[in-house]
């Protein structure tokens, strides 16, 4: 079987897998879904995570990887985690589990998908005799993501943003001391939004994309959504269920990935959607209120976003699947900065799927000082932000049974929050524990287009 993919436009041309992987957006501007949804595979109760991860994607995937080649991918992906459960479960009260996706190299749950796309771009790219520059602006936990998956690819180079002076210290380091010849970072004088726009002006300057063989690995990239579904698949396999899961969320992608494992046939009963103050998606789930605000930063800035692109992707189901429909529904969106949906659409695919919570950062701080007296385990304000969610969820009889809340990144990624709430700062694991002694690279640049452009074309030398 190969599954081919639609645009949740309507608009672009139906492609593949590995065309999918590379090419990121849509040409309409629409974000790609595969044209149905596969069950589950039968997988033995023993299997790795890495086999089940092979086995969960292969329906995707089609023969556009072959078989022994994406298991050793898979393989290779998850070795790199430093728990030998990769994704282990980790239980913190009656019912509640926690699930820490942050044991990957640069701590955050974005290497559960990173780590297997970038070895996936080699493959296709070796396949095919070419190569690509990845560029992409980053306020934190992409863009070291993104790095350490791609450092060993032969095929991949990558040249990531980031603003001067205003990323945490683990976060800078993290991207700046990786000595590899296809890695660069470089310091932007200027906001994330300055590095943003001139990450998107050269995507935009057609001539100069080309040349440089420009493509990203953002969060709308189909096969990083994809990559999130086995760790949902992975947590019903061991707890008795039905399951909640409870997703901190900015890009409503990792949600997403849970929903789609529902729709392969995981017994998930619902989610939780935790948000910080930067709350569209609670407003919109809870009063059907999706309008754009301001971005307030808070101590989860990873889930500092107002627009929820991964949402698209649900949307175009709730249309029934018309491309034309979501486009004129987003354009509405853009133009007027709001969105709403009908009511019969809300009860068929949203009511009792999808519940909401907003905790803020005096409560986040609160939940990590409770949940460290009452386990003694430390979580960082992402992970603290769903724990919080769930408990006043349960407390206000809106979630029953057992839960699984998302742990997204490791406290030591965000020592200053946790020191703050429960006096402990927590250390960075082993093969971190040097990172502060490491030499760093980078380059300071103005916030130049010309100048920015000069450098991605000649720092590789070729
Ligand atoms: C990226 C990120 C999130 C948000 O994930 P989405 O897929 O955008 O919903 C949450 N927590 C951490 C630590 C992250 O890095």
């Amino acid at each position: 079987m190969n599954t081919r993919y639609v645009s949740t436009r309507g608009d672009a041309p139906e492609l593949g897998f590995a065309d999918v992987l590379l090419a990121g957006l849509a040409s309409d501007g629409g974000l790609y879904v595969p044209n149905g949804w596969p069950s589950l595979p039968d997988v033995a109760r023993d299997a790795t995570y890495a086999e089940l991860a092979a086995a969960v994607i292969a329906p995707f995937v089609g023969d556009d990887i072959d078989h022994d080649t994406l298991g050793r991918l898979c393989d290779e992906a998850y070795a790199t985690f430093g728990h030998p459960a990769t994704v282990p479960l980790v239980q913190i009260d009656d019912h509640h589990y926690v699930q820490e996706l942050f044991h990957g190299p640069t701590l955050a749950f974005k290497d559960v998908a990173l780590q297997l796309v970038g070895r996936m771009f080699d493959h296709v790219l070796s396949q095919r005799h070419e190569r690509i520059r990845i560029v992409g602006a980053t306020s934190g936990d992409t863009g070291s993501a993104a790095i350490d998956g791609v450092k060993g690819c032969e095929h991949v180079e990558i040249v990531i943003l980031y603003p001067h002076g205003r990323t945490s210290d683990v976060q800078r380091k993290q991207m700046t001391t990786v000595d590899s010849p296809n890695v660069r970072t470089v310091a932007i004088d200027g906001t994330f939004d300055d590095c943003q726009d001139l990450v998107k002006a050269m995507f935009n300057d057609a001539p100069f994309r080309e040349s440089q063989r420009l493509s990203a690995v953002n969060s709308i990239n189909w096969a990083r959504v994809m990559s999130q579904v086995v760790y949902y698949v992975a947590a019903t396999r061991q707890l008795a269920g039905p399951l909640t899961f409870c997703v901190p969320t900015g890009n409503f992608g990792n949600v997403l990935s849970g929903w789609i494992a529902q729709r392969m046939g995981a017994p998930i009963e619902q989610f939780v959607v935790a948000s910080n103050t930067n709350d569209i998606l609670t407003r919109f789930l809870r009063s059907n209120d999706m309008s754009t605000a301001d971005v307030v930063p808070t101590l989860s800035p990873s889930m500092d976003i107002q627009v929820s692109s991964n949402f698209e992707r649900l949307l175009f189901e709730m249309n029934g699947r018309d491309g034309g429909l979501t486009a004129e529904q987003l354009q509405r969106f853009r133009s007027t900065g709001r969105l709403s949906v009908e009511d019969d659409q809300r009860a068929e695919w949203l009511d009792g799927v999808f519940v909401a919570e907003r905790i803020d950062d005096e409560a986040t701080i609160e939940v990590i000082r409770r949940t460290h007296a009452a386990t003694g385990m430390l979580l960082d304000p992402h992970s603290a932000v769903g724990v919080g969610a769930v408990e006043r969820l349960r407390a206000a009889g809106e979630i029953t049974g057992p839960v699984v809340t998302l742990a997204t990144a490791h406290p030591a990624k965000f020592p200053d929050a946790v020191e703050r709430a429960t006096g402990v700062r927590p250390p960075l694991p082993p093969h971190l524990a040097d990172l502060f002694d490491r030499p760093e690279r980078t380059t300071v640049l103005p916030n130049d287009l010309a100048t920015v452009q000069r450098y991605v074309a000649t720092t590789f030398g070729h």
